[in-house]
């Protein structure tokens, strides 16, 4: 067997990413027609948009690579999705919905810096630096998106939910 590289690794996560994005697309908008908050709903389907710009850079890095843009299986992204889906009918209905969605939703941002961050740090190694950048605008969404659901989580959502 020929030995594995980083630049393999790095086209795996690719991959999985890319799985990944498009399943968060298509749940996302589930997401924002559980949620009781109106400010909860827009930040789901705001972050809808911004993950087809997130699809379309992985497409470009792809392009980069000279290689087709396909996905690979992510069972991690499917589990994360598939909580925040039984959230959604074990509390309909519930006070605490928007604060289990708002939990779920923090669980897909992490996993998605947790790859960005490792995937950027890649393409900087393999000397891929337009690739390390788009990663990096990714990296920054992910991010902000994180930090608005905290936000949040701290202030309204959770209070009703007490
Ligand atoms: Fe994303
Ligand atoms: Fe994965
Ligand atoms: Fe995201």
């Amino acid at each position: 067997m020929p030995e594995k590289k980083l630049n393999d690794l790095f086209y795996d996560m690719l991959k999985d990413i890319y799985f990944a994005e498009r399943q968060i697309l298509k749940s996302l908008p589930k997401l924002a027609k559980a949620a009781h908050s109106e400010e909860l709903r827009n930040a789901f389907l705001k972050h809808r948009d911004e993950t087809e710009g997130q699809v379309e850079r992985l497409q470009q890095i792809f392009e980069m690579l000279g290689k087709r843009a396909q996905g690979k299986t992510c069972e991690a992204i499917n589990g994360i999705l598939e909580e925040g889906q039984e959230i959604i009918e074990e509390y309909k209905g519930s006070e605490a919905l928007d604060a289990g969605l708002l939990a779920g939703g923090q669980a897909v941002e992490h996993y998605e810096m947790a790859r960005y961050g490792t995937l950027k740090n890649w393409a900087t190694q393999l000397g891929m630096a337009d690739a390390a950048n788009l990663l990096d605008e990714t990296l920054q969404e992910e991010k902000k998106t994180d930090a608005l659901l905290t936000q949040l989580a701290q202030s309204e959502v959770n209070r009703k939910a007490a």
